[in-house]
């Protein structure tokens, strides 16, 4: 068979084989070809011997009930006229009575042939009650082994476990399962190609594909159907990882600028200025770095490092070592804000190193540039003038920095701060740049992690800065009552004994406006933000999954509380007279968030009234209180970050987070979780097992089309790693699969743009 028959079965309109009707009916679960209802796999399976609890079933549900038949009688009614069949069901110990009418017993008789005393099968329809007895009326139904050619069979058939699939209420479950033995079981073991590679089926004792499908959706009892999940679990990891080791080949044979380090320039100079001494982490991941910038293959390498855990640093060795070598560094954050603040951190970070052309600069000094979209136009020239002449060895902006023509004299090295979400269509654009793309490295505070990391970033070299510099200071976290009056007032009184001390606080609202509509406040204050600027982050996940659900609140629920009413209410407080309180937020023009910075790190406002655009990077030593209203609105990953806002300087710091979520909810036990622990690691497994995995990794997981089906990732993080093994030695040997053709072919299917977009976002 070749590859392209193989390829036009898979795709075969079930129209054509199961008759329009009935393809009508799958195509409603979005079931279209042959493919799509071979690997609509069973949810779950039913034991035989284990019928349904019919003393559970609620009047009004729809329900598929299994259960075996005691009785079936045909009675004539005289009084209406007509016939009815009157079955009684039962799990063991309670029955349900089914019930058919007919204008004649005779119409009756199959139901009455099919349902024998003794058989089992799965009734479906909506639970109804008649006199006090609950019934299912002209139920749906199937009787297990019924079709069996004969009694052998018809025992195999009674004692399989029953497949339950996702459903419909129009499409049964049984009835799906009845397509898909019509389908499968007159397929010849060979009739698809498979797209797991022999050896690899051998290697780990896997069945073929169609003897796996057999295991799925018909399995002779619990082993088979363990056999073939575990299966195709592997082969969803083999496919993903075969794309992401394919796209590091790719990466590989490309051709960077190599630029080596040298001993007698910047780097040198600002290791020997630095103020603290780097940490062991810092170290190590710098030299895995500095090797990587050495080689002439572009440097593809994620950072992850806790919140506060030192990473700028860490990029600007990088980037000093590129500059070096005569090249020049560009450094990406997610906002205007944090670009320039990364630009002020820069400048302090190297003093003279950065003061090329002036009095005070070194020789071989660099200059370092901030280029963003909502700079004024003087200033943006001569921003891209410093980029294009080289004059700038560091360009620090927003992404628009890549989408838009700036040009470089010589770009050896793109830093992406913050940015976990960086996607794989960002990264092969970055790859695409010129014929000599640059190196990247891409930073991340929020833990990602490590099978989600394999999967999301395979790709990616990955680098941990575990360790913290040491001075961190404790920072006691607080889940605080919304109703707790005391606690509140107690709270806006240490805001005050801080501040005196020469402190800052933040306060954190979930929305800019009061007056905004309650049902989009949060989703509103998000886009707000998003539209100034903002990078989704890790705030756009925990935004996406809640939406409607926690952030609306119900009609008796108060609205969540606002920037703007929060400033006004904190204004009015007694323990905060004199005190200056700013707000931030992202509708505020660039300007007015960078001077409501400025006023906040010279104390000038030492109180600022933020939404959650203070998340990523922020840095201003002296904040030590952190009040989080609405707490139950945020992710865990999202409250981590913006507690890393305080404690950066030493001083021993206060997070409070006020939340109305009762004792006994998720949202209560995340902020429990969160008050337990600073490791942000730990919290994110933590979120992992609360949030629904699909959360995780975005809409894909959830049963989309062309999705994750069975594969976990934290479930399977051992499989996913013997896939990867198995990935690279495949591109090794054969870089684009001409020897498996079938795995290529599921590979490009994974990779549809849909997909792409799910690897980004998630
Ligand atoms: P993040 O990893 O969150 O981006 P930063 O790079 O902003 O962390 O570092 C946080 C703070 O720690 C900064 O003020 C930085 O100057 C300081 N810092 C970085 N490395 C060290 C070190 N080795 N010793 C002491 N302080 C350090
Ligand atoms: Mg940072």
């Amino acid at each position: 068979m070749t590859d392209f028959e193989s390829a036009a079965r898979q795709r075969e309109p079930l129209a054509k084989v199961l008759g329009a009707r009935t393809a009508k009916q799958l195509a409603k679960l979005d079931l279209v070809t042959v493919e799509d209802l071979l690997r609509h796999y069973p949810r779950r399976y039913g034991d035989p011997g284990q019928l349904t609890d019919i003393s559970q079933l609620a009047v009004g549900e729809h329900v598929t009930v299994m259960a075996q038949v005691r009785s079936a009688t045909i009675r004539t009614m005289h009084s209406r006229g007509g016939a009815m069949l009157e079955a009684i069901v039962t799990d063991g110990t309670h029955t349900l009575q089914l019930t058919f009418f007919a204008k004649r017993a005779g119409v009756l008789r199959m139901h009455e042939d099919k349902l024998r005393a003794g058989r089992t099968g799965l009734f479906t329809g909506t639970v109804g009650e008649y006199r006090g007895r609950r019934q299912l009326t002209h139920p749906d139904y199937l009787i297990v082994g019924v079709d069996a050619a004969d009694e052998d069979e018809a025992v195999l058939e009674a004692s399989r476990p029953i497949p339950f699939y996702p459903a419909a209420a129009s499409v049964p479950t049984w009835r799906i399962g009845r397509a898909v033995r019509t389908v499968l079981d007159p397929l010849p073991d060979d009739y698809f190609d498979d797209p797991v590679p022999a050896h690899l089926l051998a290697r780990h004792g896997h069945p073929a594909l169609i003897q796996s499908l057999r295991d799925v959706h018909i399995p002779d009892d619990q082993a088979a159907l363990k056999r073939g999940r575990a299966r195709f679990v592997y082969e969803e990891a083999l496919i993903l990882q075969a794309a992401l080791a394919r796209r590091r080949a790719a990466n590989d044979s490309l051709t960077s600028v190599a630029r080596p380090r040298r001993s007698d320039a910047m780097a040198a100079a600002f290791d020997a200025r630095l103020p603290f001494p780097l940490t062991q982490g810092q170290r190590d991941v710098g030299e895995q770095i500095a090797l990587d910038l050495e080689r002439d293959t572009p440097m593809m390498r994620l950072l992850q490092g806790d919140v506060g855990a030192g990473k700028t640093v860490v990029a600007l060795r990088a980037m000093l070592q590129v500059v070096d070598a005569g090249g020049q560094a560009a450094l990406l954050a997610p906002t205007e804000v944090l670009a320039a603040q990364h630009l002020v951190t820069l400048r302090a970070l190297m003093g003279p190193l950065a003061e090329a052309g002036m009095l005070t600069g070194t020789e071989g000094a660099t200059r370092v540039t901030l280029l963003t979209g909502s700079q004024g136009s003087k200033a943006r020239r001569a921003a891209l003038a410093e980029a294009a002449s080289g004059g700038a060895g560091i360009v620090v902006g927003t992404h628009a920095l890549l989408n838009e023509t700036v040009q470089f004299a010589d770009l050896g090295l793109v830093v992406v701060d913050e940015q976990h979400r960086f996607g794989v269509e960002q990264r092969d654009e970055l790859r695409a740049r010129g014929d000599r793309p640059p190196h990247t490295l891409v930073m991340t505070a929020t833990p990602i992690p490590r099978t989600v990391a394999m999967t999301v970033f395979g790709d990616l070299e990955t680098s941990v800065l575990a360790e913290k510099p040491a001075g961190r200071a404790e920072i006691a976290t607080h889940v605080v009552a919304a109703d707790n009056a005391a606690w509140l007032n107690r709270a806006w009184g240490r805001i005050r004994e801080e501040v005196d001390a020469g402190r800052r606080a933040y306060v954190v609202c979930a929305r800019i406006d009061g007056d905004e509509a309650a049902g989009s406040d949060l989703a509103g204050s998000v886009l707000a933000d998003a539209a100034a600027g903002e990078s989704p982050d890790s705030r756009a996940s925990d935004a996406s999954a809640q939406p409607g659900k926690q952030v609306k609140p119900g009609p008796e629920k108060a609205p969540l509380a606002s920037v703007t009413d929060t400033a006004a209410m904190l204004g009015a407080r007694p323990e905060l007279v004199g005190i200056g309180i700013g707000v931030m937020h992202g509708r505020l023009s660039a300007d007015a968030k960078e001077s409501a910075m400025a006023r906040f790190a010279s104390g000038e406002t030492p109180v600022l009234v933020s939404t959650t655009v203070i998340e990523v990077g922020v840095d201003v030593p002296q904040a030590t209180v952190m009040v989080v209203l609405d707490a139950d609105n945020f992710g865990i990953s999202q409250l981590h970050q913006l507690r890393g806002r305080v404690g950066r300087a030493g001083h021993s710091s206060l997070c409070l987070l006020v939340s109305r979520a009762g004792p006994g909810t998720v949202a209560h036990e995340r902020l429990e979780a969160l008050a337990a622990t600073t490791d942000g690691f730990e919290l994110a497994e933590k979120d992992l097992e609360l949030r629904r995995e699909g959360d995780v990794l975005g809409a894909a997981q959830s049963g989309g089309r062309n999705s994750l089906r069975l594969l976990r990732v934290v479930r399977d993080a051992a499989i996913i790693d013997q896939a990867r093994v198995d990935a690279r030695e495949l591109v090794a040997a054969d870089p684009e699969f001409v020897q498996s053709p079938a795995l290529a072919r599921a590979i490009a299917q994974w990779l549809e743009p849909e997909r792409e977009d799910y690897l980004e976002r998630s």
